[in-house]
């Protein structure tokens, strides 16, 4: 079977999989940007368990399917189109393949089983007050007591900490040298006195981020995560994995879709969208940006398939999938006119919806994508390095 033939046969199998299991409730949901409860996920982690396909990135030896890019890649877009939940993504995603590359032979033995199971869900506190883009300028500290750590300070922005049980923090073991060497890896227990999650509203009228706060909460050296000192290259390992997935190709293609049916019906004009020639120069315009897009992602994935580490190229994905992303919202809202202008914190709390789900979803997905050019490294920071490191400027 040629490399092709696997493709197609996994795109397949994927597709027929999702056909047969995935809840419709839950892609539903999922395509109009809503929430599921930690028990729908939990449902949906179960099935996907049955078929070894619960966390997609990890190696067969420690219970993924052992998936090379572009297995992993056409999971990406198939569960995009499709509207599949993602899963826990910061647990499996990001912490797993930090645990597999750089955890303790005991951390791997104890942690990665319980991601596993869905019974840990952990969230990432990277960022801090004063230390976002400049993240090596966090404070929060780790003072050395006997066998534990002492830790104090504030995260901020941290996604998903309303509904984790743990969080791994960067944190300040050292004021010594350059920042970055005085940094480490640590994981925190949020199940504990003197850890308080308090929840930010975001624009879109969603809760997705909280502040953390970590007041004097004793952390055993057992779960510092590679050497104290040593969180930079752990750091960046991780950003890279997360700054790959933002592409967001398979999702893209869902809004794509939708935007592209929305311009072929009839508005409130009574003629179809699309004899609206400048709507329909736009929509054409982020098609094609979004073709270029899966291209170019094809070029880093043959570049990995050959053995080569995703390098500063990835900057580029990162800014042009959110980019895309901000402007199908911004089509879907302007398309669905006025019931486009419905935000949902002004929705009427009666129960009783005022306009189709979808369409109450569309303010809320545009206000909530503007997050995309934002975490994970804002796009003037990715700027920055393609400048630096592509283009030699
Ligand atoms: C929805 C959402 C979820 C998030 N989830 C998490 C999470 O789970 N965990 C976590 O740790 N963090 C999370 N973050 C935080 C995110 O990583 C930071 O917001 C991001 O790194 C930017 O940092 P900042 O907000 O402090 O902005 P700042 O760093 O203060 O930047 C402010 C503005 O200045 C620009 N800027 C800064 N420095 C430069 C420069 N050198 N050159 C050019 N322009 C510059 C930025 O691009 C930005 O426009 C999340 C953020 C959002 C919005």
């Amino acid at each position: 079977m040629s490399i092709d033939d696997k493709v197609q046969a996994l795109r397949q199998e994927i597709r027929a999989f999702f056909a047969k299991n995935l809840p419709p409730e839950f892609a539903r949901k999922t395509l109009a940007g809503d929430k599921l409860t930690k028990e729908e996920h939990k449902q949906w982690h179960a099935l996907l368990r049955e078929k070894g396909w619960h966390v997609p990135l990890w190696p067969k030896e420690h219970g993924g399917p052992g998936w090379g890019p572009m297995e992993r890649f056409i999971w990406e877009e198939e569960s995009g189109m499709a509207g599949a939940p993602r899963l826990n993504h910061v647990s499996q995603d990001l912490l797993g393949p930090v645990l597999i590359e750089f955890g303790t032979p005991e951390q791997k033995a104890e942690l990665l089983p319980r991601i596993l199971s869905s019974e840990d869900w952990w969230c990432q506190g990277f960022s801090e007050p004063q230390a976002g883009s400049d993240l090596a300028n966090l404070q929060m500290r780790a003072v050395r007591d006997g066998d534990d750590y002492i830790v104090t300070g504030t995260k901020l922005w941290t996604s998903y900490a309303h509904v984790a049980n743990k969080i791994f923090c960067l944190v300040r073991t050292s004021t010594d040298g350059p920042k970055q060497a005085g940094i480490s890896f640590l994981l925190i227990d949020m199940e504990q006195p003197g850890v308080t999650v308090s929840p930010i509203y975001t624009l879109g009228g969603m809760l997705s981020v909280n502040e953390v706060q970590i007041d004097e909460v004793r952390v055993p050296v057992t779960n510092l995560v590679g050497r104290e000192g040593g969180a930079w290259d752990i750091t960046k390992f991780l950003l890279g994995n997360e700054r790959l997935m933002g592409a967001w190709i398979g999702v893209n293609m869902a809004f794509a879709r939708q935007v592209r049916e929305r311009l072929e019906q009839v508005g409130p004009d009574g003629r179809k969208r699309s004899e609206n020639a400048v709507l329909a120069q736009r929509v054409a315009e982020v098609e094609t940006d979004l073709v270029a897009l899966r291209y170019t992602t094809y070029r880093v994935l043959a570049d990995e398939l050959s053995g080569k580490a995703p390098g500063p190229e990835v900057s580029v994905i990162k800014v042009r999938g959110g980019e895309i992303m901000q402007n199908l919202t911004e089509l879907l809202m302007e398309m669905a006119e006025a019931e486009g202008m419905v935000h949902p914190l002004t929705m009427p709390h009666d129960g009783l919806p005022v306009v189709p789900f979808e369409l109450e979803h569309m303010a809320q997905q545009f206000f909530d994508k503007r997050k995309l050019t934002i975490y994970g490294g804002s796009s003037e920071i990715q700027r920055n390095i393609i400048a630096r490191r592509l283009l030699n400027v």
